[in-house]
């Protein structure tokens, strides 16, 4: 049985018009300790009573161990009537929701000798590589590998996380932070800054079945359609890992 615990809301901010990234403490005291990639389960009941629950991955960039003090941090996309949605909407800091995890593979291999690595991600989709920040600046210092983090979203407002990656991008000359653009571009545009899909931003980048390791995450039609482009330009499958953000519903 996974483990279940309880998380009280101790602070949150929005990070786009629809997203709110929200951090919690463990309200049993323990530390949540999981591995970059990883999400959580948040259990809650319709309002007929009936119980169901909602993944999300988990934001907080996190190294080793997590320690008692560390927020559980998680950004959560509403989508119009939404049931988790609600739930988001409406929690004040203070509350406390249920939850259970850390569950999922979606990680960085400690056994991988690849040259480099492509981050893709759409929406809140690039969550669980914020949390992956930390082990991503350990593996650059410590082996030779690149990391391009190619990320879509339809207008600048919706760019969740983008200071923490160009911050990021300042600090670790060996990664590259590609925001994608598929409605609106920002006035002054980063040379990095492509017009489009995210998907479409790929053959830019010229994936490698030799050196590339890929990973997809967010919305299904994204995850697919990049998938097989990566796999057409020869990556073998276990080179591709992917998490689609699909409702539980
Ligand atoms: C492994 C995993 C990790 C995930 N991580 C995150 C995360 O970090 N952040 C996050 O925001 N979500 C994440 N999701 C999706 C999340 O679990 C919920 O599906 C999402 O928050 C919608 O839940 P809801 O209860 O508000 O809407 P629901 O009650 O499930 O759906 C309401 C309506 O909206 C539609 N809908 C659901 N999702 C979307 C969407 N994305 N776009 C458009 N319409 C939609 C449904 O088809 C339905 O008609 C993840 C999913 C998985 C499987």
């Amino acid at each position: 049985m996974a483990n279940h615990f309880p998380l009280r809301l101790i602070g949150s901010r929005m990070l786009a018009p629809s997203v709110r990234h929200l951090e919690f403490a463990r309200d049993d005291g323990l530390p949540l300790d999981f591995i970059p990639g990883q999400f959580i389960q948040v259990h809650f009941n319709y309002p007929d009573g009936s119980a169901t629950k909602r993944s999300y991955s988990l934001a907080t960039m996190h190294d080793h161990a997590m320690g008692p003090g560390e927020a559980v941090e998680i950004a959560v996309s509403y989508v119009a009537g939404g049931a988790a949605t609600a739930l988001f909407t409406a929690l004040d800091e203070g509350q406390q929701i249920q939850a259970s995890g850390p569950y999922g593979r979606f990680c960085l291999g400690a056994a991988d000798a690849n040259q480099r690595y492509l981050l893709i991600g759409t929406g809140t989709g690039v969550t669980p590589y914020r949390a992956m920040l930390p082990q991503l600046a350990q593996m650059m210092a410590t082996r030779d590998v690149d990391v391009v983090l190619l990320f879509g979203a339809r207008t600048p407002a919706e760019l969740i996380y983008g200071e923490d990656f160009y911050a990021f991008a300042r600090a670790h000359p060996r990664f590259r932070f590609v925001p994608c653009f598929s409605r609106e571009l920002p006035a002054d545009a980063h040379a990095d800054v492509r017009r489009g899909y995210v998907q479409d931003a790929l053959v830019d980048f010229a994936p490698d079945a030799a050196g590339d390791i890929a990973y997809l995450c967010g919305n299904p039609n994204m995850v697919d359609t990049a998938f097989e482009a990566l796999k057409s330009a020869g990556l073998p499958v276990p080179h591709i890992r992917r998490e689609k953000y699909v409702s539980s519903k």
